[in-house]
């Protein structure tokens, strides 16, 4: 067994090429084969944001706290609550983060591709796609 100690990983911001405003990246795990789980706390300042992307075998979301924003291309955005679990589908667009005006963090869950293939990065979410106001939440 291992234990990976929180004071090996200090927190890395998140690059600036793929995200909006000031996001920082905690690592939980990136699994060793034949494990292909990779799973990372992120935290969203108020009306930061992914670039759009997509993941070869979808996305797990898990909200923490705050109150965030995700939206898959082509439907409306929907807001995400503390402990509200999203999934995405595999090789779709979308995007996820902060509300304008509240934290946001939630711990994102992912599998590489059979073939080690990560995460693909397309254009940043233009400000009129933020701030779409989010789909009433049911429930
Ligand atoms: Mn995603």
């Amino acid at each position: 067994m291992e234990i990976i100690r929180a004071a090996s990983r200090p927190s890395k911001k998140a690059p600036e090429s793929n995200f909006t405003g000031d996001v920082w990246q905690d690592e939980v795990i990136v699994g060793k084969a034949p494990s292909r789980m990779r799973a990372t706390n992120v935290s969203f300042t108020p009306g930061a944001r992914t670039a759009w992307h997509s993941h070869p075998v979808g996305q797990v979301l898990f909200v923490v706290s705050g109150i965030g924003r995700l939206q898959i291309e082509g439907e409306p955005v929907h807001e995400l609550r503390p402990g509200d679990t999203a999934r995405i589908p595999p090789d779709t667009r979308h995007w996820h983060g902060a509300a304008p005006d509240r934290f946001f963090v939630h711990l994102a869950m992912s599998e590489t591709s059979e073939s080690g293939g990560g995460t693909e990065w397309f254009e940043k979410v233009s400000d009129e796609d933020y701030s779409r106001p989010p789909a009433p939440v049911e429930g």
